[in-house]
């Protein structure tokens, strides 16, 4: 059940298994999406509090530490633990995430749900980390180990703020790492009171630090840093190449990206069932309000069901409540702030300059909050601003094509490759798509299915790394090689 006013428990820095405020006493106003209205101040992280959280993870990554000391298995009765207190306050956390996002609470519960899957599919890891070892030439024996990679910078965005910090903290953890996390400055809530459960849940002090602050500030911090070993960022492309060249100016820390992208998806005639087909794309785009990296944006449909198809996406996209996200009959709530709801606004309005044949909505709904009506253009080309810039938004774009060679190049040709869908009904159509499609996730039949057991990532500009799955948990860890030499004689 909703809390529609949840109490908001934790506004400060979390340093060290404390909360406390910034440095310089600066605080910055949290903003609900759906009303427009202060939900809250925060306090705002710039270098010097970014630098005392460094020094408590660097403390608790000592060699020596409790945390470094303990048992694989005993990191994984703590982050279960975790995951014990996020079911507990399931709600209330759900809440607090329609609250500062504006998703609907429907979605934001199937986030903690995912959230928790995550984090016990991590801790599941904790002790099976294991080397090989390796004859090699000569008198010698070599062996590996995997150790955590050290502490840890994670840089998350606004649209799924519980399940991006999933994403990190559960492998980072497992891997025994030691982290500090900047959540988006445009929802930190739910990250605040995550910080306060793994206190509760008993991860000593310092293992996992919560700095919210901005990007230029409190963001840039945490990728220069010359104490910082790595930096898991997802974000835009273009905020994801700063990242890169802080990394590579300070100590050349590693790094891990999953950045924007431009996904199509593409419906073969021999889709079988067409409102399934249309169910998918939709959702594929819609879900979210389209603030997902994933997001479908690029609907290709075989020419001879495009008029239908297109036809029947409309009715799907109009059926759409738009509204407050604790009322149950919403099905989609507000964008995350007026930046992005005059992005997207601007986006359908070349859309329909450049030719674009506006099927439905294309409008903002009301004047209070940030919603947009979810819109569908058909006859988009490919050249198109809509077809070709990450809109971040609900916008449905349904392209023409007629053969799969075409199908294939087409939709490989932009400079994003992070996901990808095709439906159809011949496993040898769809195994044809898989292989020639460049990006890191191809749904075959579904769309955007990110389970904690596969990894997901970008191809190209879309990001470097993966996340989820062994993957996912390779990226905290560094292999260390101990070569050993055999006596010939005793
Ligand atoms: P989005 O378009 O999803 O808002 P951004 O890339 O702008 O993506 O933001 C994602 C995260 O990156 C946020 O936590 C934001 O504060 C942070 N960020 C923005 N600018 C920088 C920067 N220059 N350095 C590091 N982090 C940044």
């Amino acid at each position: 059940m909703a809390i529609h006013n949840p109490e908001i428990k934790y506004t400060k820095l979390f340093i060290n298994n404390e909360f406390v405020a910034a440095e310089s006493g600066k605080e910055f106003e949290v903003i609900n999406p759906s009303t427009e209205d202060v939900i809250c101040r925060v306090s705002e992280a710039d270098k010097h509090d970014v630098d005392k959280a460094v020094a408590a993870a660097r403390k608790a990554f000592h060699r020596t530490s409790q945390w470094r000391t303990m048992d694989a298995s005993q990191r994984a009765i703590l982050m279960h633990k975790l995951c014990d207190l996020i079911e507990r306050d399931m709600n209330y956390l759900a809440s607090l995430e329609s609250l500062d996002n504006g998703k609907i609470f429907a979605d934001s519960l199937g986030d903690l749900e995912y959230t928790v899957k995550t984090i016990r599919y991590y801790a599941g890891w904790c002790d099976k980390v294991q080397g090989v070892t390796i004859p090699c030439d000569g008198d010698f024996i070599s062996m590996t180990r995997k150790e955590p990679v050290g502490v840890v910078g994670q840089i998350i965005p606004w649209n799924y703020p519980v399940m991006m910090l999933a994403w990190k903290w559960g492998p980072a953890l497992a891997a025994g790492c030691c982290i500090v996390m900047k959540p988006s400055e445009l929802t930190p809530l739910s990250a605040l009171y995550l910080a306060a459960l793994s206190k509760e849940a008993g991860f000593p002090d310092g293992v996992i630090n919560v700095v919210p602050g901005f990007g230029p500030s409190a963001g840039a911090a945490v990728s220069e840093h010359h104490d910082i070993d790595k930096v898991a960022f997802t974000g835009s492309t273009a905020v994801g190449a700063l990242v890169m060249q802080a990394a590579g100016k300070s100590n050349l820390k590693r790094v891990t990206f999953e950045l924007g992208g431009k996904s199509p998806i593409v419906v073969f005639d021999d889709c079988g069932d067409l409102d399934e087909a249309v169910d998918t794309c939709h959702g594929g785009v819609m879900n979210n309000h389209g603030q997902n990296c994933c997001a479908a944006s690029r609907c290709y449909v075989q020419e001879s069901i495009y008029d239908e198809f297109v036809k029947r996406s409309v009715a799907m996209a109009s059926k759409r409540v738009i509204g407050d996200p604790f009322d149950e009959s919403s099905t989609m709530g507000p964008l995350i702030n007026r930046v992005q709801m005059d992005k997207v606004l601007r986006y359908i309005e070349s859309g329909k300059k450049e030719g674009a044949k506006l099927e439905c909505g294309g409008i903002r709904k009301g004047s209070k909050g940030f919603f947009v009506v979810p819109t569908v253009f058909s006859n988009v080309t490919d050249e198109m601003t809509i077809a070709k810039e990450e809109i971040f938004g609900p916008v449905q774009s349904i392209l023409k094509f007629s053969t799969m060679d075409e199908v294939i190049d087409r939709a490989n040709k932009t400079t994003y490759g992070l996901a990808s869908g095709v439906i159809t009904k011949d496993i040898n159509k769809a195994l044809m798509f898989a292989q020639g499609i460049k990006s890191g996730s191809v749904w075959v039949n579904t769309y955007d299915l990110c389970q904690p057991q596969s990894p997901v990532g970008g191809y190209k500009q879309s990001g470097q790394g993966r996340e989820l799955g062994e993957a996912g948990l390779e990226e905290y860890l560094e292999t260390k090689t101990i070569t050993i030499k055999i006596p010939s004689k005793f």
